[in-house]
């Protein structure tokens, strides 16, 4: 059963992130503005002329650099929270450039309550919620999760090396084999589960920074709620909380990859650029096929993304001028995520739920109980008449203090309720104002951007015109509004094209150094691999699209018979061998009963075969007849510092064409390069 809602829009709202002191110290230019009445996020170009316009993008929330963390919760996320102990599920996305505040928003800063983000801050929410809550059950359940260069690691489990897969099922859809989750039943329990997964994250990670700008990180809770419903039966809603801290949305510099390099360039942003993907089919009306399946991260949050869940997507920015580049796409790829429409869906009576499996053991159990005490009641009421006489007479005693206690306790209550019902009561109260305001602060955005769309058109039905030239004048301002919003609108097409015309020039790129790389791995195989033998492979190998990898069937007896004929006296060697050969082998090591390497070689190096250079032999009577010749001439004289600098230069560059020391030299100046850094909010 299901509660179908209609359509609803991905809700995205943006965040500017204040200037840090690096920034300031260097005094950058702040070109991102905030209207967070209307809405409103206007970037000016750093480079632009005076009279350019800056370009401006419209959003169901902005908050700027003064905003705070529970204003965010409040208008943002508590509703999505709500809707997910509901039974609905829910997605909050925190996207952007690397610096920009993606973790400051879903975890914040530990220790520190007012700037706790959503994770935590959702944990107080959920578990206050079921303190409150009458004749209902909950279970409450966290995962975490992380995915990097397309793998998927459990940050819970105890063995961090092992690699998690995505299975899917008809019923319950996309999920991950053997993820671990456990169940909390306070805020304590669920924070300690969320330390342990940020511990873990760092595990292995030689570079946190790179790590976390290049993996993303996805903690879960699910909510399970059992309540007896209107037709007397007991019913189960499940919502299911994905909190998201992506990657990094930075480019990545793609120049010079090669090897290892390259498959990390190729692979890492795989699930990010999956994303955009998705979402400019689904937003595109013309696209039927949405590539879900093209990476790990869309294929486990599709529901969030057109399918029913609830999803608010944070794109974070930063203000300073060197990031105008980038803010502007994120700017770009939030508006288009605005687009996405999705169709929220109470889960009710899953398959899964946990917590009927639970109620049923708990049932079982008592009957269980049940059955084993009814003897021992029997024993238990007569031992228990007697003491209920002495019980009596306590009881006597206890209830006059009791009434004494009861006198002093009721100066305390108010209005007939106790402290702590008053308290709750108050705090709900706050709640509620809070939640009003929040409301109220919507319904005025939404009216505000209503009446500026709405401006020229009540301009024109309201506007009678006095004179001639007033018509003239106000046609005219009116014109050069229309005309500078044309002018706008051209450079946003512009922009767009010259962004695509880049993304373009990059996959070319990229597809160019796969080729080559392809080229290679085609020249090796064509000229060394036998042929017979790449045959084979080729016959054996399949592609796993649930894995997503090439893989070989296993030998089969068609594939290989003389694998399967090898005589049983060979097993276990690499060639046949008598019952003598092998107990010979055993007992002595004698050189012919041995299957390889009869001779042994040592490592010695070969003897000296050359004779360092004496000069010719000279009869001692043409010696004395040269020397003579060459006194006359003074000229003729052999410089002797020349000759040693010259010997010097040859044999020093001789090594060169040697093995050993011409690889660590190479290795020496490139290694540094091998690895690659993240652009993050480094100035260019
Ligand atoms: P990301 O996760 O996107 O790489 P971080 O969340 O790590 O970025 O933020 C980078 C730095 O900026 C951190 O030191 C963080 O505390 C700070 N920061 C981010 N957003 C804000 C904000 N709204 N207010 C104050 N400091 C912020
Ligand atoms: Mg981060």
């Amino acid at each position: 059963m299901s509660k179908l809602k209609s359509s609803e829009s991905v809700r995205v709202v943006v965040r500017c992130r204040p200037m840090n002191g690096k920034e300031k110290a260097a005094s950058y230019d702040k070109v991102v503005d905030v209207d967070v009445k209307l809405g409103q996020v206007s970037v000016k170009n750093p480079r632009g002329t005076s009279h350019e316009l800056p370009k401006t993008f419209t959003f169901d929330a902005v908050y700027d650099w003064n905003s705070k963390q529970f204003e965010l919760y409040d208008e943002t996320f508590r509703p999505l929270v709500d809707s997910v102990l509901q039974g609905f599920n829910g997605t909050i996305f925190a996207y952007g450039q690397t610096g920009t505040g993606k973790t400051y928003t879903m975890e914040g800063v530990r220790g520190d309550l007012e700037k706790r983000g959503v994770i935590p801050n959702s944990f107080d929410h959920i578990f206050t919620h079921i303190s409150r809550s009458q004749n209902q059950q909950y279970l409450v359940r966290a995962s975490y999760l992380e995915i990097y260069q397309e793998e998927i690691r459990d940050l819970l489990s105890k063995d961090q090396s092992k690699r998690l897969e995505l299975k899917e099922r008809p019923d319950t859809g996309v999920y991950v084999k053997d993820l671990s989750s456990f169940v909390t039943k306070s805020v304590k329990e669920i924070e300690h589960v969320m330390n342990v997964g940020n511990q873990n994250r760092s595990v292995g990670a030689t570079n946190m920074n790179e790590h976390s700008s290049r993996s993303h990180a996805i903690f879960v809770i699910t909510i399970e709620c059992s309540e007896v419903g209107l037709d007397g039966e007991n019913h189960i809603r499940v919502g299911k909380l994905n909190l998201v801290d992506l990657a990094g949305s930075e480019r990545q510099a793609k120049t010079g990859a090669q090897g290892e390099r390259l498959k990390e360039a190729t692979k890492i942003n795989l699930s990010l650029s999956a994303l955009g993907n998705v979402i400019s089919a689904l937003v595109d009306g013309k696209s039927t096929h949405i590539p879900y399946r093209d990476s790990k991260l869309t294929r486990l949050l599709q529901d969030s993304l057109g399918g029913n869940a609830k999803t608010v997507m944070v794109a974070n920015i930063g203000p300073a001028s060197y990031n105008v580049e980038e803010t502007l796409t994120t700017l770009r790829y939030a508006n288009r995520a605005k687009n996405i429409k999705n169709k929220p869906r109470v889960n009710e009576d899953p398959k899964d739920a946990l917590l009927r499996e639970f109620q049923e053991e708990i049932a079982r159990l008592k009957a269980q109980l049940e059955k084993r005490s009814v003897e021992e009641k029997m024993r238990l009421l007569k031992e228990k008449e007697k003491k209920m006489e002495d019980l009596k007479r306590e009881k006597e005693a206890a209830e006059m203090l009791g009434a004494k206690i009861k006198a002093m306790e009721s100066k305390l209550l108010v209005g007939g309720k106790n402290i702590v019902d008053h308290t709750n009561e108050q705090q709900k109260i706050l709640e509620q104002k809070r939640q009003e305001i929040a409301e109220q602060k919507r319904r005025e955005r939404e009216i505000q951007q209503q009446m500026e769309s709405r401006d020229e058109e009540t301009l024109e039905l309201k506007e009678t015109y006095s004179s001639l030239q007033q018509e003239v004048d106000i046609k005219t301002k009116k014109l050069k509004k229309l005309f500078s919003k044309l002018q706008a609108v051209k450079a946003e097409i512009h922009d767009l094209q010259e962004e695509h015309i880049k993304e373009r020039q990059e996959l070319e790129q990229t597809q160019n150094e796969l080729t080559r790389e392809l080229k290679l791995k085609h020249l090796i195989i064509e000229n060394f691999i036998p042929l017979e033998e790449k045959n084979k492979i080729m016959n054996r190998s399949f592609f796993d699209e649930e894995e997503d990898q090439w893989k070989l069937h296993p030998i089969t007896r068609l594939d290989n018979q003389q694998m399967m004929k090898r005589p049983v006296s060979a097993v276990g060697y690499k060639r046949p061998l008598s019952q003598h050969a092998r107990m010979s082998m055993m007992i002595r090591p004698e050189a012919r009963y041995r299957a390889e390497n009869i001779v042994l070689l040592e490592l010695d190096m070969p003897s000296r075969t050359t004779r360092d250079y004496e000069g010719p032999a000279i009869a001692p009577k043409v010696q004395a007849a040269l020397e003579a010749a060459l006194q006359d001439e003074d000229e003729i004289q052999v410089d002797a510092s020349t000759f040693e600098s010259m010997s010097n230069k040859k044999s020093k560059s001789r090594p060169k064409t040697g093995r050993k020391s011409g690889g660590s030299s190479s290795s020496g100046t490139s290694g540094s390069q091998l690895y690659p850094q993240s652009r993050g909010l480094v100035p260019k």
